[in-house]
This record gives structure tokens, C-alpha cells and sequence, in this order.
């Protein structure tokens, strides 16, 4: 059997799995992998499905499958899995990265200084404590989010359609949530109820001055909406980790907007979580060819 590794995984993962097969790196072997891992660069369209004839399984190192086609693959009955809890713990952290580092004025702070500036006066701080912090999708990352949030003693609300009740997050419309949170975490997958969420008419919903972080999906966003909004100052500060598209085109008016603090999606990618991933594909195969 072929193990075709499309995507970057831990250096440790190809040794793990040569008791399953032949392992490869080189994509020009698609046609005769039968397992294909994939993380988020690999789309795997119809097309690319139909280039692997011996396709048998997909699995994708990671949680999101907007960069497969579930349908396609199922219709040639190829097998489609993620790593689904793996993530939670790294993007969370990215997450509240976000949350502590945009009031808490640390990138401000590190490139002014870097610019020979020393803004002491002009950088005035705001604190999370007793702050609400909004969670849109109260999944496994919007739970390990608001986990943290509440250990800096903010008060979360959170929508999610499927969410009727939770331990530490109070449940609320989506209207609801804009009304109250000083700070928003957005962890929803990309879906036909997300794609262009964060639009001007739920911008228009929200405090003035919100801080939005976004390591969910970057097509939620309307982004000449959202551009719009921080420089009226109605959005005080967006940090995100996502993008329409991975890099974002030069013409993505997020990339020049005021107030924008931005990462090249690294929301997966800690040592601790490609580990983990990779535990988990090992665990897979074992399970699926009994090794
Ligand atoms: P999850 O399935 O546990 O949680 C997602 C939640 O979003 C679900 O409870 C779902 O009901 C909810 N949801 C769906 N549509 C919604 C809507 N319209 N409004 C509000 N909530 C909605 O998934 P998870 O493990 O928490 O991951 C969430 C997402 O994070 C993934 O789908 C992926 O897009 C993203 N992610 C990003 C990175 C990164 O590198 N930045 C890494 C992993 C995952």
C-alpha cells in the first residue's frame, strides 16, 4: 500500500507509518497512493479524486474538510476522516493570544519600539477582566476558548445553533451576543449559515469599538465590510489567523486596513498538536489495515 503524505506533518510522522506501506512525499505518486493525507493546502476536489484511481482513504490532519470534496469522495467510495479534537488546545491558545495581545497593546508596543519610537503615554491598555467576550461556534475550540476567558474572570455569552446549554458559556442569540460582547471569538467552521457572517449589517449590531478574532475560517468575513468598519473605528481591532484564501490575493483590503493583527494560519501548526495529529493518523490506520 502507498501512504502519500500531499502536506507538511511532524518529521516524525513517515517512520511511523512505513509498518502500514510505502510512504512518499512526492505528489506526482497520487495516482498510486491509496491512503492520501492532506492538511489544509491539499484541495481535494473532485478532479483530484478522480487523478487517484487507488484511493481508498483521505485523511485530513486537522479539523475543517471545506478543502475536500466529501460528496466526490463518497460517490467513489473513498473514505474521508480528520483529526478532528486534536486542534482544540492549539487554536484556542492562538486564539486568546489574539485576546490578550490586542488590549493588551503588545504588538503595538514591540513595533513602535522597533521604529525607534517609545509610545509610554500614547499606549494605553484595556484589561479582559470583568470584559464579555462573545463566542460564535461553542464547540471543542470555542469551549477551550471560553475555558480561558473565564480564568481571566471575563463573562462569556456564545451562540451556536446547536448549543441550547453550556457550563461556562451563557447561550444567547447571535443578536444578543453582539449587543453584549466587548471582545468576539469567532470558531465556527466555513458553512452555508458562516460564509459572509461578519457582514455590515451584524457589524452594525455590535458595541462600538469591539475587538473581533477570527481563527475559524477568513470566508466569514465580508472583508471590504469589515475593512469599512475599522477604519470608521465602529470594529476597534480584528486579529485573525485566517483568510479568504491562503495567501491572501494582494487586493484583500484586510491586509492595509487600520487596526488589523494578523498570522499566516498557524492556529494548528504547534509542535504538541502535530504530534498529536500524527498519534492520531497512526491510530487510524491501525484500526482501519489492523496493525
Ligand atoms: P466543532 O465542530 O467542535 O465546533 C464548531 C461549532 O460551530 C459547532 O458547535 C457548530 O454547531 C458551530 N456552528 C456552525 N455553524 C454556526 C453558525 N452559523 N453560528 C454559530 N455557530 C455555528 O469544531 P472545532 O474543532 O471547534 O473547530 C471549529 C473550526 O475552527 C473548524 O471548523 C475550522 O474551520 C477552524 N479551525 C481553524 C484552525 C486554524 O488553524 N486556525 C485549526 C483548526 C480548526
Amino acid at each position: 500500500m502507498k501512504i502519500l503524505l500531499s502536506d507538511s506533518f511532524d518529521a516524525s510522522l513517515p517512520d511511523r507509518l512505513r509498518k502500514f506501506g510505502d510512504v512518499t512525499d512526492d505528489k506526482a505518486q497520487l495516482a498510486e497512493a491509496e491512503v492520501v493525507l492532506i492538511r489544509s493546502a491539499t484541495k481535494a476536489t473532485a478532479e483530484y479524486i478522480a487523478s487517484a484511481p487507488k484511493m481508498k482513504m483521505i485523511i485530513r490532519g486537522g479539523v475543517g474538510l471545506d478543502n475536500v470534496d466529501v460528496p466526490a469522495a463518497e460517490a467513489r467510495g473513498v473514505r474521508v476522516f480528520n483529526t478532528a479534537a486534536a486542534s482544540s488546545i492549539a487554536v484556542a491558545e492562538l486564539a486568546f493570544a489574539f485576546l490578550l495581545a490586542i488590549p493588551s497593546r503588545i504588538i503595538d508596543g514591540h513595533v513602535s519600539m522597533k521604529e525607534g519610537k517609545f509610545l509610554k503615554k500614547e499606549l494605553k491598555r484595556t484589561e479582559l477582566y470583568g470584559k464579555t467576550l462573545g463566542i460564535v461556534g461553542v464547540g471543542r475550540i470555542g469551549t477551550e476558548v471560553a475555558k480561558r476567558a473565564a480564568a481571566f474572570g471575563m463573562k462569556c455569552v456564545g451562540f451556536d445553533p446547536v448549543v441550547a446549554k453550556h457550563d461556562i458559556v451563557e447561550m444567547t442569540t447571535l443578536d444578543g451576543l453582539c449587543a453584549k460582547a466587548d471582545l468576539i471569538s469567532f470558531n465556527t467552521p466555513l458553512n452555508d449559515s458562516t460564509k459572509g457572517m461578519v457582514s455590515a449589517s451584524l457589524i452594525e449590531k455590535m458595541k462600538n469599538g469591539v475587538v473581533l478574532v477570527n481563527t475559524g475560517r477568513g470566508k466569514i468575513v465580508v472583508e471590504a465590510d469589515l475593512a469599512a468598519a475599522l477604519e470608521s473605528g465602529k470594529v476597534g481591532a480584528y486579529g485573525t489567523d485566517v483568510w479568504e484564501s491562503d495567501p491572501p490575493p494582494e487586493s484583500s483590503p484586510l491586509l492595509k486596513a487600520k487596526n488589523v493583527y494578523m498570522c499566516p494560519h498557524i492556529g494548528a501548526s504547534t509542535k504538541e498538536n502535530l504530534l498529536r495529529i500524527g498519534d492520531v493518523i497512526v491510530e487510524i490506520l491501525g484500526r482501519e489495515y489492523g496493525k
